[in-house]
């Protein structure tokens, strides 16, 4: 009998398998100095940012990379946990009369960008230079942007046209600074907004709004500029920084009167000659804290930067007398102003009192003036996250929130804010979307700081009752909330979520298996990129 061969048998039906397979060969980087770095389609929010920063230090942006490190200090919080930040700068140029917006990036982000810009009424086009990988590898990409622009350079539609890289053709190295200055008479901005380099989306319409005041104040320098189509105050202006309720700009001029001074544009601008009147003021009200690149321009134009805003009583009467000291106003014209709107806004901030906790978080940059309002209405705040860094413009609300026992955490992360809201358990959450969704899960009531606070009136008497009553009918729901806790009771939550047959089959012991092979594989990642974690 023939022993059984305990190998396995290949059968085979033809010679198919003979044929020689041809091996690759480790590759060696000869792209000469100075030429983009490759980075293909493939990198992206999902991507290391890691990886995509040092690609795009390999292609000449190391520059810009520590202006941004610089003014949009990281960590703990050190990615966008939101949208993609470039939507912030996207918004700022759409939202500019006679300016056109084009995007250099992955086809996925600029469909996201344009998708929500068209959802928050853009009402305007988008332009895109699309690319593959080997027009970025080849410097193609930036030949095409650059016919891109010099077709749409008419100046008897455009004042300027701003051009966008996205994080790949950042991490690429595309130089948009190579782009002429100016086509036809209509300027030409480039600027790079990667998510591995601007933390916030609040941040990137701060790194627009610098590179616009840059390019103005240039112009300023090189001789007359022309007049705001509104004419010229024939007072002085404070110029006023951060994108506002539409009304609350008017209420700060009704402040600023009695002081002999009136509201001047605000920044972000909504069209180009307002950025020769922002740079004319003497004083800039820094009343979004986060406008670091902004402030830089201002203080080289030799302005005079104001941090904080008038909110409630004591932000109102503090800020009002920073302006005045800061324009050398008389001290008693600045009494009497605050003597003419000062018992107005502590009647205002008594009439209909907010009684609870609240805690607070967001990513606009004015979670700090928002926790001040609430506090001053009778609200008890231990908690207010912010996205944003801290700066020197946010220190006197620091030192009044933390005056009053509140914690107030920079850079938070989601993780912070829902720790925070799950620790206190107030009568009502304010915050970002998934703060609210893990709030209305816990039975908490719930509003969304950007839809339902950021859009709302906040300076002076207008500002004062204006958050009372959202903040007092929300948490007057908490017996809805429970209401429906208790309808749903038993539904199950997670993944046992929703109707089953039998009894859901959880295996807890494949998750802990899978949990530790990711760890695994997340140590040998971190080992391989020599220690560093992102
Ligand atoms: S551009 Fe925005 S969406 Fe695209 S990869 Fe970067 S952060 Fe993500």
């Amino acid at each position: 009998m023939t022993p059984i061969d305990d190998q396995p048998r290949e059968i085979r039906y033809d010679d198919a398998a003979d044929v020689e397979v041809i091996r690759g060969e480790a590759r060696v980087d000869t792209a000469p100095e100075g030429a983009p770095a490759q980075g293909g389609d493939g990198m992206g929010c999902h991507a290391g940012a890691a990886e995509m920063e040092k690609a795009a230090r390999m292609a000449g942006k190391s520059e810009i990379l520590d202006q941004y490190a610089k003014d949009y200090p990281q960590g703990p919080h050190d990615k966008p946990q939101s949208m993609c930040p470039a939507f912030g700068s996207l918004r700022v140029g759409l939202r500019m009369r006679r300016v056109a917006t084009v995007l250099s990036g992955s086809a996925c982000c600029v469909y996201g960008l344009t998708f929500v810009s068209h959802f928050y009424g853009a009402r305007r086009s988008v332009g895109y230079v699309p690319f593959n990988s080997e027009t970025l590898v080849t410097g193609k990409l930036f030949e095409d942007i650059r016919d891109a622009v010099h077709e749409m350079a008419d100046p008897g539609r455009y004042d300027a046209i701003v051009v966008t890289n996205l994080c790949v053709p950042t991490a690429s190295g595309v130089p948009l600074r190579l782009l002429p200055d100016e086509i036809n008479g209509v300027r030409i901005v480039g600027i790079d907004v990667p998510g591995f380099g601007v933390p916030t989306h609040a941040e990137a319409k701060d790194v627009l709004a610098g590179a616009m005041l840059n390019y103005a104040r240039q112009e300023v320098e090189a001789g007359p500029v022309q007049a705001p189509v509104s004419g010229k105050s024939d007072r002085p202006t404070v110029t006023l920084l951060g994108e506002m309720f539409p009304a609350d700009p008017l209420g700060i001029g009704g402040m600023l009167a009695p002081l002999g001074l009136a509201a001047g544009p605000v920044v972000p601008c909504r069209e180009w000659r307002e950025l020769y009147s922002a740079l004319d003021s003497q004083v800039v009200a820094a009343i979004h804290p986060f406008y670091t690149a902004a402030v830089r321009e201002f203080e080289a134009a030799g302005r005079t930067i104001v941090g904080s805003a008038p909110v409630g009583h004591d932000g109102t009467a503090a800020w009002l007398a920073a302006i005045g000291d800061a324009y050398g106003v008389d001290p008693e014209k600045v009494a009497a102003a605050q003597n003419a709107f000062l018992p107005a806004i502590k009647a205002a901030l008594q009439a209909t009192p907010i009684k609870g906790s609240i805690t607070l978080s967001g990513y606009e940059g004015s979670e700090l003036l928002v926790a001040r309002l609430l506090i001053e209405s009778g609200a008890d705040v231990p908690y207010v996250g912010s996205a944003c860094p801290k700066t020197k413009w946010s220190a006197p609300d620091v030192e009044w929130l933390e005056a009053r026992g509140v914690k107030v955490k920079f850079r938070a992360s989601l993780e912070d804010d829902c720790a925070a809201m799950e620790a206190i358990r107030p009568d009502l959450a304010i915050g970002t979307t998934p703060v609210v969704q893990k709030g209305k899960e816990l039975g908490i009531p719930s509003l969304y700081f950007t839809n339902l606070i950021s859009a709302r009136p906040l300076m002076g008497p207008m500002g004062a009752g204006s958050l009372q009553q959202v903040v007092n009918a929300a948490m007057g729901n908490k017996d809805r909330m429970d209401h429906m806790k208790a309808f749903f009771a038993g539904v199950g939550e997670g993944d046992t979520a929703g109707i089953w047959e039998g009894a859901p089959n959880l295996r807890p012991d494949f998750r802990a298996t899978n949990l530790k092979k990711l760890e695994k594989a997340e140590k040998a990642r971190i080992a391989a990129n020599g220690g560093v974690k992102c």
